[in-house]
């Protein structure tokens, strides 16, 4: 198998592995909020290490570091917590034409409560987003209180949004800034001190740590939205994430950062490698092959590509030993034909429906892409 898509997961790291098999056996399975007795004592410690290592390794010592279910889940307690909190008064919320489903739809589904109204800020043909256009927005009223949700970089488009120039129109207009940083934080560290990011949402699953487990970091700064929990039935996570928690994957989801700290360089490197090995084949054996955008070293690993006059599906279908997406994972999961972001790219609907896209790391070795670039090349003359 060749696997290439990494964006929509990652491989288990070894170490990752091996840490909870160990702790499987070590048979911590009291509930982390039951802290008055041994057994929920010990879980509670491990979900407090972890958090201290995720408060360190992000210079979050400010800052409220919560662990959900995902980074869907992240992200929806933020765009939701925001709009109960603010809607008696009239919110906004702006967010970009190609953010992650969990972002988009959850602000699409807003926009119907009563008081809340969303904004979409278009992206160009290149991707990038139409920083004029938000300003002009945020200009409007900024007595309203008002949340920017753009991503770091996003997941289907080797694209990093201007993050530091976002957070300056923030600041200057009053506004909060929460990102999707999933894809942001595989490619860079993440330094909550800097007064960057007002919010921020990591998934474990997308740095060779375990499914299920989303980190928010919550700070405290004029950047950071104020939130109402909007999940009700518990006391956890600050109140803004009822559930008991799942100590296995948030241990081995803070042992998968720590390790990731250690190895993005070479990670990115290699996913670069890959990416440009992987592109330039292509590139020098079908003629119809084309980048829908130009591969990008800030947002590297990510190709997104099409080839005329071949259907997508068809092709993946022929060769189900290289593992290629047709856009985000989540869009299989409903099974809808079109990803919204050629869409948002204004690509005609021939080529939006035949977008395929290739993402790369640990789980290809370089010496493998030659080999599965042939197979794709091969079916795709068939
Ligand atoms: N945001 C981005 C940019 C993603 O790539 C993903 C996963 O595909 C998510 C959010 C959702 O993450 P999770 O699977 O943890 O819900």
């Amino acid at each position: 198998m060749y696997y290439l898509d990494h964006c929509g997961t990652t491989p288990l790291d070894p170490d990752v592995s091996h840490f909870m098999k160990d702790l499987i056996d070590a048979n911590i399975f009291g509930n982390p909020s039951a802290s008055h007795h041994e057994a929920g004592r010990h879980a509670f410690d491990m979900i407090e290490n972890a958090r201290e290592t995720c408060e360190r390794l992000f210079n979050a010592k400010n800052s409220q570091v919560l662990f959900t279910s995902s980074a869907t889940e992240a992200n929806n307690i933020i765009l939701a917590g925001f709009a109960s909190r603010y809607k008696n008064r009239t919110c906004r919320i702006l967010y970009s034409a190609i953010e992650h489903k969990s972002v988009l739809e959850t602000c699409q589904s807003l926009n119907e409560w009563a008081g809340v109204s969303t904004i979409e800020i278009p992206v160009f043909p290149n991707g990038r987003l139409d920083l004029d256009f938000l300003e002009s927005e945020l200009m409007k009223d900024n007595s309203v209180p008002t949340l920017v949700t753009i991503m770091h970089i996003n997941n289907e488009l080797p694209i990093r949004n201007p993050v530091e120039q976002i957070s300056t129109l923030c600041l200057k207009y009053n506004a909060f800034f929460h990102s999707d940083g999933v894809q942001g934080y595989v490619r860079e560290p993440l330094n909550f001190n800097e007064n960057l990011f007002g919010s921020y949402t990591i998934s474990s699953h997308k740095i060779y740590g375990p499914k299920g487990l989303g980190i928010l970091v919550l700070g405290s700064g004029p950047l950071s939205p104020r939130l109402l929990p909007y999940m009700h039935g518990g006391d956890q996570e600050f109140g803004l994430r009822p559930g008991t928690l799942n100590t296995l994957a948030i241990a081995a989801g803070a042992k998968a950062i720590e390790i990731h700290e250690k190895k993005r360089v070479d990670r990115i490197k290699h996913m670069h490698d890959c990416a440009h090995l992987f592109s330039n084949y292509l590139k020098n054996h079908l003629k119809s092959f084309h980048l829908t955008i130009p591969i990008d070293q800030q947002a590297a690993g990510i190709v997104n590509f099409y080839i005329e006059n071949q259907d997508s599906q068809s092709l993946l279908l022929k060769i189900p030993r290289v593992c290629i997406n047709r856009g985000a994972s989540c869009l299989g999961a409903g099974g809808e034909r079109y990803s919204h972001v050629p869409r948002a790219l204004g690509l005609p609907i021939e080529i939006q429906a035949n977008i395929l896209r290739a993402s790369f790391g640990d789980g290809i070795k370089l010496e493998d892409i030659e080999k599965a670039s042939q197979l794709v090349v091969e079916h795709s003359k068939k």
